[in-house]
This record gives structure tokens, sequence and C-alpha cells, in this order.
């Protein structure tokens, strides 16, 4: 058992979550409407992660217009920067320039307006690049049509 540091209770659950920048330990009533920055627990880790392919790439990058899709979905919900900005625990002026797409958000606070506005700010890093150089004419065009042609 673990004992919340908020309001003492003895907890098999604790949830770490981020309070004016400092990480602690909380059951999972002082939790709620808190940034869970991490489970601990023997119960069933609360994140699944959504793995796809089992490859371990966590490579997420930031979409190249985070600013425009910030301000949009804030504005669509009708929230000031400002509100956002006391929901998320983040200074107005950090998003002012996040949405002027001057400061690229750091992956928390990437997670945060995600979580908050409900959108995606992050994509897979394209790894679908050219590899072989110099080989720009598909091999088996030809051999297909001739197999299709060899019918009895
Ligand atoms: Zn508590």
């Amino acid at each position: 058992m673990y004992e919340c540091e908020i309001c003492g209770k003895q907890t098999s659950v604790l949830n770490i979550i981020e309070l004016e920048g400092a990480h602690i330990a909380v059951c999972e009533r002082c939790a709620t409407g808190k940034y869970v920055v991490d489970t601990i627990g023997d119960e069933k880790p609360a994140r699944k992660k959504s793995v796809q392919s089992g490859s371990e790439t966590e490579e997420d990058e930031i979409v190249s217009d985070y600013g425009n899709i910030i301000r949009k979905a804030r504005e669509s919900m009708n929230m000031p920067l400002k509100v956002l900005g006391e929901i998320i625990n983040e200074k107005e002026s950090t998003l002012f320039r996040v949405e002027k797409g001057k400061m690229l958000p750091d992956a928390k606070l990437t997670k945060k307006l995600e979580k908050e506005l409900g959108i995606k700010l992050t994509a897979k890093a394209t790894t679908v690049s050219n590899v072989k150089i110099g080989h720009s004419e598909p091999v088996t065009l030809g051999e297909a049509a001739i197999k299709k042609e060899k019918k009895q």
C-alpha cells in the first residue's frame, strides 16, 4: 500500500500527478482532473500503450502546423488562451508562442494540449524513404505480363 501525499489515504494505486511543476504521488481521487504523469500500483495500468506493430518506435514528431491546430481547436471550444493555460498549468505567454509557431511544445506540453483539446499534434516520423537509390525501374511488371499471357 502507498500513502497519498495530499489526503494521506492508503491506496494500492498511486498516480503521479504534476502540480505546479512538481511531481507528487496521490490517490485516485486526488488525481481526478489532474495531469497524471504516471501510475504506480499492482492493478492494471491506467494507460495502455498503443503499440501497433511491435516495433518500439516512439519517434513521434510534432506536425509542422501545430500552432494552427491548437488555435483552431481552442477557438472552436471558445476557450481563451488564459483559460487553457490555467487548465493545463502553463503560462499564457508560452501557449501564445506555441500557437504562433514560435515555440515548439515539449513532449509534456504536447500531451497536455492533445488531451485537453482533443487534437493530435504528432505524427509518426516518416521513415519511408527511397531505399534503393538508382533503381527506379520496376522489375516485376514485365514478368507479370508474361505470366498472364502464358495461358493454356
Ligand atoms: Zn488522496
